[in-house]
This record gives structure tokens, sequence and C-alpha cells, in this order.
């Protein structure tokens, strides 16, 4: 079973100039299909074979793990951004995130310090625990909070390939963007 790479909700300039046209091409249509190939070459005979993809995320490691998560990671990713965003949580998460951070703006703060003291590639997550907290974590490389048997409900790309066309080396102004094209209605739709 070949895994398909899900098309954007969304048209590739409609998150310009925040995220440019170029940036979707790149980074959905390039990397993200790359992850999603190899990965479809990798399980093509093996155990895997017919697994779903959140399956593959959990049992495997190494190289499938890898490309697996990458590709799973980047369809959370982009799914959580909107032409006409939600700037704002409301409804259970907004009541969720101020009981666990005082407020959003606490919460922003501290997620986006979570993204500018990553070393190296990686991903800043919010999730759910087993206590049912919500918790912000910092994952090297392909890491999210599915493969611990967290529940992922938000998260940025901090690859330098999330903002380098955009933004060249200023990951604190791409950052700030990420905020202002986020749909909460769709983040606030995982958190059930
Ligand atoms: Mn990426």
């Amino acid at each position: 079973m070949k895994h398909k790479m899900p098309p954007l909700k969304y048209q590739e300039d409609a998150l310009s100039p925040k995220m440019s046209a170029e940036t979707l091409q790149f980074h959905h249509g390039k990397h993200e299909q790359t992850y999603f190939n190899t990965m479809n070459t990798l399980i093509e005979g093996t155990e895997y074979e017919n697994m779903s993809l959140e399956d593959i995320v959990k049992k495997s490691d190494g190289k499938l793990f890898n490309n697996a998560a990458q590709s799973w990671n980047h369809v959370f990713f982009f799914d959580q951004f909107s032409a006409n965003p939600q700037p704002r949580p409301s409804g259970n998460i907004a009541g969720a995130i101020e009981d666990q951070f005082g407020s959003f703006e606490g919460f922003k703060k501290k997620f986006t310090e979570a993204g500018t003291t990553l070393f190296g590639s990686g991903w800043v997550w919010l999730y759910r625990d087993n206590q049912g907290n919500l918790k912000i974590s910092q994952e090297s490389n392909a890491g999210n909070p599915l493969k611990q048997g967290y529940q992922p409900i938000m998260t940025c790309d901090v690859w330098e390939h999330a903002y380098y066309i955009d933004y060249r080396n200023k990951l604190p102004d791409y950052l700030e963007a990420f905020w202002n094209i986020l749909d909460w209605a769709v983040i606030e739709s995982r958190y059930l």
C-alpha cells in the first residue's frame, strides 16, 4: 500500500507573505513529498507494508521512522494553517491553555522560546500527556509525541528548510509569522 501525500487545504499563495508560495512549493511539494516517497520505498515487501502511517510511526525506528514521522509531522503541520486564520484559541482548549500556562500570551512566549532554543533540526510540540495535561516539548529531527504515546495538538517545524526561503537565518521572524497563520479552529478540533 502506497501512502499518498494529502494536498494542501489552501492555495500555495494563500499564506503569503508570512509563508510564501515558493516556501510551500519546496517545503510541501519537495521536502514532504520526498519523505513520503522514501517511506513508500522502505515499506515495500515488509511487515509495515499495510499499516497506517500512524502505526508505522509508532512501530518503526531508524530510517523508516525518520521518513514516516517526517511525513506524518508535515501533514499535521500544514493542516493547522488557513488563509482565514483564527489567531486565538477558543472553547475548551483556550481554558486548558490558561490553566496550564497562565494565559495565551504566556503559552505563546514559552512555545516560541522552545523554538528559538532548539539546537539543530527539529519540531516544537504542544501535546496532551496521559494525565490530560498540556505540555510543550522540543524534539530533534523527526521526533514527535505520538511516538511516546502522547496526543499531539499543535506543532512548529523549525528545520531550516521551513523558513530559509522567506526569512533566511531569522528564525525568530518565522516564529512570529507562524502565530498569524494558525487556525485555532483546527487545533481545537484535535483537543477532544
Ligand atoms: Mn519541514
